[in-house]
């Protein structure tokens, strides 16, 4: 090339948003558990490998266009809180009453705001309920009646407890309360299928949220790590953002999502290697199942899980896409590209 042409094409570049912003980097899962190739048809494979590329293209090429973090989690969340392949919004689980009682939460990287709300009944997309937490209350976490009277007053949609429901989820309770009346271990979905996202924006801020069903079959008000800071979901832009999936008791004590920041900001560890310990080491060795979803600063992707699933997608600051459902990553392929491409 000889110099004029270069001249220019440093000179258009130059004014191309893209090609001069930061590296922006997404990160979600849909849930973890004992996912086997034998449990699921071809065709619902392809159905979940669709939409996880479909909502992290769309949440990436946001990021790409300067939308801020906060903004794509609840974007990307809302998809996912739609979709009845998921275990949260439309396609929850169902609680031992057969009815639907919904946690989410959302963190801010750049000034620790958080906002949940947990055991919601009526609000169409939970994470919206946790956002206006965060932005319209001077608190961080509302629960039951409370916080859907909340959710209507902010002007959120509200819908009939049964929206949530799906045939897949009432054959499940069925199956779990089966199996608890002749005290058998239920080995089906009965946890996991939550959905999580995480940021980094081209403003430099990360950004983690987090939306559930719960556990199928649950009682007496159970709460699991999802709507709970530090556990299920975390940022600081000091060190990163987590969004968790998985056995929520073992989440919450173990404090897995904090846990995971906290080797990043005082270990100085990387990203990978912390959540390696969190997930391989401490949660494992506790008897706890699930997986995690973290971004650094940097915009580096780490997607851990000892289950033998996890739902994933991500791009990472060099717009590499990871897709996959079980132990390997199904392709690695550029942002943009078709998985078949890779
Ligand atoms: N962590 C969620 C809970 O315990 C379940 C899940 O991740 O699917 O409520």
């Amino acid at each position: 090339m000889t110099d004029l042409p270069k001249l220019l094409l440093v000179f258009v570049l130059s004014y191309v948003p893209w090609a001069t912003a930061n590296p922006v980097a997404i990160a979600l899962h849909g849930g973890a558990g004992t996912l086997t190739r034998s449990a699921i048809t071809i065709e619902q494979e392809r159905a979940y490998l669709e939409i996880l590329n479909a909502v992290v293209e769309q949440g990436y090429e946001r990021l790409q266009s300067g939308a801020a973090g906060s903004d794509v989690v609840r974007e990307v969340i809302q998809l996912m809180e739609n979709s009845p392949l998921f275990n949260a919004g439309h396609g929850a689980v169902l609680t031992w009453e057969g009815t639907h009682e919904l946690d989410a939460s959302i963190m801010l990287g750049q000034n620790l705001a958080a906002g949940a709300v947990a055991g919601v009944t009526r609000v169409k997309n939970p994470i919206e309920a946790a956002f206006a937490v965060l932005k319209h209350s001077p608190h961080v976490l509302l629960s039951g009646a409370g916080a859907d009277e909340f959710a209507e007053e902010q002007g959120l949609t509200m819908v009939g407890n049964t929206y949530f429901s799906t045939p897949r989820r009432i054959e499940a309770l069925k199956l779990f309360r089966a199996k608890q009346h002749a005290k058998i271990a239920y080995e089906g979905d009965e946890k996991f299928g939550t959905v999580g996202v995480v940021v980094l924006d081209a403003a430099g801020n990360l950004a983690a949220g987090t939306s559930t069903g719960g556990m199928t079959g649950k009682r007496w008000g159970r709460i699991g790590d999802s709507p709970l800071i530090g556990s299920g979901t975390y940022a600081n832009n000091r060190s990163c953002a987590v969004s968790a999936t998985g056995h929520g008791e073992f989440f919450i004590r173990w404090q897995v999502a904090s846990d995971i920041c906290a080797r990043v900001n005082y270990q100085g560890l990387g990203l990978m290697a912390a959540a390696n310990q969190v997930i391989h080491g401490e949660l494992t060795e506790a008897g706890g199942d699930g997986g995690v979803i973290a971004i650094d600063p940097q915009g580096n992707v780490a997607l851990v899980f000892n289950t033998e699933g996890m739902y994933r997608a991500s791009i990472n600051n060099k717009g590499q896409k990871v897709i996959g459902i079980f132990g390997e990553p199904y392709n690695t392929v550029k942002h943009g590209q078709d998985l078949s491409d890779g």
